[in-house]
């Protein structure tokens, strides 16, 4: 806070001290070697909870989480590691991304000793994220990613891989995978704008610098980031090397949520948007809902009956590999091709219907305030801690099976799931009501508030569905 008066300043005769944050960014730039001793070691937990359990037995209903290391690592990765990450995400940026993440430490280290050919233009295309965020969803409840270690394997241990195949092919020292491949970038992207902590380019500092003509120092941004503007939460992974860099940038706290408020007002684009309305409130809805929902089994009988009366059986019977479709015959546990079909037009029909729903009430609420469509994608910015929240309660609802298998008493876990939704419900509704607040269409704030509301009410709507209703 209050970064002017905080700041490093070296004007000649006064040098204010660094506060806490900055000490700390500080701290991260000269201990680079012990970062990357953290991340190596990361690299070898996640590689034990991802490769392990693969190669060993599936675990009986005797098996235990203190017991079976298939069981264990499920509910070490899926339960804890998973939903944490994203908390920590609005917790404090990026963090994860350049400090702890396997995935983009490999893709630098392999950028690192790689061919450093130039990045290709369709690499650089900005809706991969959303494509491969979409995908990945679908695909991983095709094949059980949440209950299956081999399945785990596939899609994880699959994009490891390809991480390390894009470092190695394209950039020096940077990650090119992380920026515009990784499947979670764009999800990570949107929740660091919640946080309270951002890396920050002081610009006068940064000019005041050139004017004074010092050494012109230089810091590779492992995401190619152009410093001088450095604002945003979104892009940036914490990894703090160019904290102090021509005495303008440092770790800086800041009122959560701010940026939607301000930056986005710019940058928000369709991507995000899609990712937003499509990808968090639609795919993902539609994924953790199926297995709970009524109406997938209603749509599933609606369509056998559809078959039998066509004399159609084979769908019913027919499967397909584990790897493209649940396959575990010893678990009573296997996809027919109905069942997969029902799934993929569930979750598609999910989509379907949250994004027509919310992508009209937003709509509405930018035609009420005569604004351009850049207003449309700034609003549904503000639907990101509800889109977030439903995310880590879909998650954790994985860690509470698992716990509740294991006797643990969760008469709790309701009272914090309505805690949770309410504090992103206002969460919500008060970044709503600042960025109607950023457009000059006065009397129309009430009706485009109404309007944006009405989006609310439907993101908590399917998400009550889920852990209320059903
Ligand atoms: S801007 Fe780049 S170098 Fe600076 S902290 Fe963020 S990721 Fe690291």
């Amino acid at each position: 806070m209050n970064a002017q008066v905080e700041m490093i300043c070296r004007t000649g005769t006064a040098e204010l001290q660094p506060s806490r944050l900055q000490r700390l960014g500080l701290w991260m730039r000269d201990h680079r070697p012990l970062i990357q001793r953290i991340q190596w070691a990361v690299i070898l937990f996640y590689a034990v909870l991802v490769v392990l359990p693969a190669f060993l037995p599936l675990p009986d209903y005797e098996a235990h989480l203190w017991n079976n290391l298939t069981l264990f690592a499920q509910f070490l990765f899926w339960g804890i590691w998973w939903p944490f990450v994203l908390i920590s995400m609005v917790l404090f940026g990026r963090l994860w991304c350049g400090v702890f993440c396997p995935e983009g430490a490999l893709s630098e280290w392999a950028s690192r000793h790689g061919k450093g050919r130039p990045i290709p233009r369709w690499l650089r295309w900005p809706g991969w994220p959303l494509l491969a965020f979409i995908t990945t969803t679908v695909y991983g409840q095709m094949i059980s990613v949440y209950q299956y270690p081999q399945a785990a394997l596939l899609i994880l241990g699959g994009s490891t891989l390809v991480a390390i195949l894009v470092g190695y092919l394209f950039g020096r020292n940077q990650r090119v995978w992380c920026r515009y491949l990784c499947p979670v970038s764009g999800v990570f992207a949107l929740l660091a704008k919640l946080s309270p902590l951002h890396f920050h380019a002081n610009r006068q500092q940064w000019q005041a610098y050139r004017q004074q003509q010092q050494p012109l120092t230089s810091v590779q941004c492992p995401t190619f980031l152009p410093l001088r503007e450095l604002d945003s939460a979104s892009p940036c992974h914490m990894c703090g090397r160019c904290t102090q860099h021509r005495e303008a940038i440092q770790l800086e706290a800041r009122l959560p949520g701010s940026e939607i408020v301000t930056t986005s007002k710019q940058s928000a684009n369709q991507w995000e948007f899609l990712l937003i309305v499509v990808g968090l409130l639609g795919v993902a809805v539609g994924a953790f809902h199926w297995s709970a929902s009524p109406w997938f089994v209603q749509l599933k009988q609606m369509l056998a009956g559809l078959l039998i009366s066509h004399d159609w059986l084979w769908p019913l019977e027919a499967h397909a590999p584990w790897w493209l479709m649940t396959f575990y015959p010893d678990q009573n546990d296997v996809f027919s091709l109905l069942d997969g079909a029902a799934l993929l037009l569930y979750i598609g029909l999910t989509t379907l219907m949250s994004g027509a729903v919310i992508g009209l009430c937003l709509w509405l609420a930018r035609f009420a305030l005569s604004a351009p469509t850049q207003a449309l994608y700034h609003l549904s910015h503000g639907l990101i801690p509800l889109a977030g929240a439903g995310v880590f309660l879909g998650l954790s609802a994985l860690t509470a099976s698992l716990l509740r298998a294991e006797q643990v008493p969760l008469f709790w876990v309701n009272d914090v799931r309505a805690l949770l939704l309410a504090g992103a419900t206002v969460w919500s509704l008060w970044l709503g009501w600042r960025i109607v607040g950023q457009y000059p269409s006065k009397g129309a704030r009430y009706v485009a508030m109404l309007s944006y509301s009405a989006a609310v009410v439907w993101s908590v709507f399917v998400w009550w569905l889920l852990f209320f209703y059903w």
